[in-house]
């Protein structure tokens, strides 16, 4: 089933039902009382009971077969290059293996693993631009990379970042593994940015390879970039004084990411908590990177701070789709009319202590991934690195 619908033209109308739950990627609701959900040509259109909406005519019937319905995962720190392939740890399809973690949406902080990467600033501008166009054309499995991420060079005018954004660009790479390191430079370059539209992510912590340097709190602060980049570290955390003075004063986006420090993660959860500001986490791999390829990283970010952070299991689903999705300014992330038809369905995995998903996902297992859809369209079916779902949706009609 794994081409269940061809990845080209519009995706008719596609019908989700028996849905056992809802979760709808929206911190202050996060369980939605429905079973059926109804998208057009790759938009949600419809999210009710079966009796209340509309499914007549549909091109694609899913069963869910009372299996746990998400928006697809998005991982909002990965480091692409070109193609299905990275070269830190020379591995192909990688992107592929995270859609069979539920993701659906990435987000580039920057594609510095090109070997030889240009340093100077017309390079840093070519390179960005063609990682953008490159990404926005090629979709592994349907996943949407959002690429195209110049990191901040010495030298850079307002004019440069002026010309970045009428050609598309609308991200800058992690602030600080270019040559600007200094929170006055970063301040100016970051505020620029911004004005002409290009979201910002600092790199925070010790460096992460040979080449990067440390940021600290004084430098993040300063610099004000929109997503506090890996405040766990990447892998080498700030002292947890610090991430608790950037959880506090700083009140951009905290962000979490599978390769950091898992105890600095679950402090600044906590501390994202205690202010009541828990809508601020969003989470990512920080990969490809020195740790590897992590296909299973965000499911697994939602255990760890689910079971030892002792989140509910549904919030810990909002980190990697409402949450992030608000932040970055993207059309996915929730379940609501209008919003990308992009799910991930989902059971506990066999042989889990939980009596359900979201138990076993707060006792630290892993969920099973039985189905992703992108833009209305079937990916694949069972994952293939998931554990095995106890129980998974099928496709039970479907019309060409
Ligand atoms: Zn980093």
């Amino acid at each position: 089933m794994a081409e269940a619908q061809s990845a080209s033209g519009p995706a008719g109308k596609l019908v989700i039902r028996n849905v056992g739950l809802l979760l709808s990627g929206d911190l202050r609701r996060p369980i939605l009382d429905a079973d059926t959900v109804v998208a057009v040509d790759g938009r949600i259109t419809a999210v009710g009971k079966a009796q209340d909406v509309d499914s007549e005519g549909a091109r694609t019937v899913i069963d869910a077969r009372g299996t746990a319905l998400a928006p697809g995962l998005i991982d909002s720190h990965v480091h692409p290059v070109f193609g299905d392939w990275t070269p830190r740890q020379s591995q192909l399809n990688w992107i592929d293996s995270f859609l069979h973690g539920g993701v659906t949406t990435m987000v580039s902080a920057g594609e510095v693993h090109l070997p030889g990467r240009p340093k100077d600033v017309v390079g840093v501008k070519a390179l960005a631009v063609t990682a953008q166009r490159a990404f926005e054309a090629f979709r592994p499995g349907g996943v949407k990379i959002h690429a195209g991420a110049p990191v901040l060079e010495k030298g850079m005018v307002e004019e440069d970042f002026r010309e970045l954004a009428a050609a598309g660009v609308r991200l800058l790479g992690e602030v600080g593994l270019g040559g600007v390191k200094s929170g006055e430079e970063a301040k100016r370059m970051v505020a620029w940015a911004r004005k002409h539209g290009i979201q910002s992510t600092i790199h925070t912590g010790g460096p992460s390879i040979p080449g990067s340097g440390l940021i600290d709190k004084d430098v993040v602060l300063e610099a004000d970039a929109d997503v506090i980049g890996h405040i766990n570290g990447g892998h080498t955390a700030l002292p947890l004084d610090q991430i608790r003075c950037l959880c506090e004063q700083c009140g951009r986006a905290i962000e979490i990411v599978h390769n950091g420090n898992e105890k600095a993660g679950l402090y600044a959860l906590r501390t994202a908590r205690e202010l009541g500001q828990l809508e601020r986490v969003i989470l990512g791999t920080d990969s490809p990177a020195g740790s590897g390829v992590q296909p299973l990283g965000i499911l697994r970010l939602i255990a760890l701070l689910s079971s030892l952070g002792e989140v509910p299991a549904e919030e810990a689903f909002c980190f990697a789709t409402g949450n992030t999705a608000r932040m970055r300014k993207l059309d996915a992330g929730l379940i609501e009319p209008g919003r990308a038809a992009d799910f991930v369905l989902l059971d506990k995995a066999q042989h889990s202590a939980g009596k359900d998903l979201l138990d076993s996902v707060r006792l630290g297992d892993l969920p099973g991934v039985g189905m992703v859809i992108i833009d209305g369209q079937v990916r694949i079916g069972r994952s293939r690195n998931t554990p095995p779902a106890e129980k998974v949706a099928e496709v039970v009609a479907a019309k060409h």
